[in-house]
């Protein structure tokens, strides 16, 4: 006999040790609201990063990728793919592009963007247009070239030489655009609105001025709405509030629901130089993916859909004014449209984000001291009024309590 081997337990988690979790799970969800595994309900105003649009366990959803799971899951782009090509015609009837590629996450559906581009200067002949001009504050994705577009330094240490091919630009500044452009540019690639960097609007006019130097210049327009697509600013896409048409978009997060999927849209010109060859993926519209992808856009493209959006967006930015006018310390300013709405915050934003969990609330943090606010865009009145009620509750908990007076 001998004896027991006892295995000590281990002290540590064995995941690479790149996120700061919450100390906190999730076992399922319904709607707007998540809960815990001993039935703890938080209500969800991050919806796991702009990305569970229709909510959780929306019966739509789940409906199309239950039929899909039990018929075929994967089968390569060595094979024609029906979903892929319904969904790539739905997008294009509704937008301005005419191809579309499908990738697993925003950063590649950025690459796809970015290849895109410089092989639309290839085949015209300018190998030497390769350079993109990008916005500093923008986020475009951890992968070595979206790093390198965003262009931030804390994301960028320690992984050897950043990128080539990106030219960063100070934030809304038009000359500074104008001072970028050389005979190596390509293109310019922002966000119709700064997610990650903090809900930041460009000033008006910013992208009329943006779409003309591309026309004076031969520079493709990129427009990045991994955040911003798919009905999350109460249009079908964002750059619809902008007045002007971009040559290529990337998508993801809304548009898979919580299922992985990124879209790589562009004009026929734009994309005449991905031809047989140029381009791949493994996963990449995979018939669940495409079978979530389409079920998405039936409900997001359903009459009145966007218009609830823009109607939820605007009473929960009328709500969210008056409780700024009302707790100054804590917040001190709204901005977003639709349901991609920041609040600035007045004290540190983790701190913040940690008060509304202890009011049972979920919401992201943000750069340039914001807190985000991306519920489901299926909402209503009556989530915006529960998020209210526990935002007033945190606020309070900034504050310190009114003094008693003894008699
Ligand atoms: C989230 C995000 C990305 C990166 O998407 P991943 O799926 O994490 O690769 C890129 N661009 C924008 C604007 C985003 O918000």
């Amino acid at each position: 006999m001998s004896a027991p081997v006892t295995v000590p337990p281990k002290s540590h988690s064995s995941l690479f040790n790149t996120f700061a979790r919450a100390p906190l799970e999730f076992e399922r969800g319904e709607g707007a609201w998540v809960f815990t595994p001993s039935g703890e309900a938080y209500l969800d105003f991050s919806a796991g990063i702009a990305v569970n649009s229709l909510g959780h366990a929306n019966p739509v959803l789940v409906a199309a990728l239950a039929e899909q799971a039990g018929k075929i899951w994967h089968t390569s782009n060595l094979f024609r793919i029906p979903g892929q090509e319904r969904l790539a015609e739905r997008l294009a009837d509704a937008s301005f592009a005419d191809r579309v590629f499908f990738a697993n996450s925003g950063a590649e559906a950025n690459e796809c963007a970015i290849k895109t581009a410089r092989r639309y200067h290839f085949v015209n002949g300018h190998p030497e247009r390769f350079r993109i001009i990008t916005v500093e504050g923008a986020f475009h994705g951890r992968t070595l070239a979206t790093l390198a577009a965003g262009g931030q330094e804390k994301y960028l240490e320690g992984f050897g030489p950043k990128a080539d091919g990106f030219d960063q630009v100070p934030f809304g500044d038009i000359e500074a655009v104008k001072a970028a452009i050389t005979p190596e540019t390509a293109a310019i690639m922002v966000e119709p609105i700064q997610g990650e960097g903090g809900v930041r609007s460009f000033p008006p006019g910013y992208f009329k001025e943006i779409r003309a130097l591309c026309d004076a210049h031969g520079l493709l327009l990129v427009m990045d709405e991994v955040q911003t697509g798919v009905g999350r600013t109460g249009k079908l896409f964002a750059y619809e509030w902008t007045g002007v048409t971009p040559d290529i978009v990337s998508l993801a997060k809304g548009i898979g629901g919580g299922f992985p999927l990124g879209a790589c849209l562009a004009t026929e010109e734009a994309a005449k130089g991905m031809t047989p060859g140029t381009h791949g993926t493994t996963f990449g519209g995979n018939p669940l993916a495409m079978a979530v992808g389409n079920a998405v856009l039936d409900v997001v493209l359903a009459d009145g859909f966007l218009d609830h959006v823009r109607e939820t967006g605007l009473y929960l930015k009328q709500r969210l004014a008056a409780l700024v006018d009302q707790h100054p310390t804590v917040f001190d300013g709204v901005r977003g449209e639709g349901l991609l709405v920041g609040l600035h915050a007045a004290k540190p934003v983790p701190e913040v984000v940690a008060a509304l969990r202890a009011q049972h609330m979920l919401a992201a943090g943000a750069g340039d001291n914001v807190v985000r606010l991306l519920p489901p865009l299926t909402i209503g009145k009556a989530e915006v009024d529960a998020a209210l009620e526990k935002l007033e509750a945190a606020c309070r908990a900034f504050e310190p309590a009114p003094a008693t007076h003894q008699a």
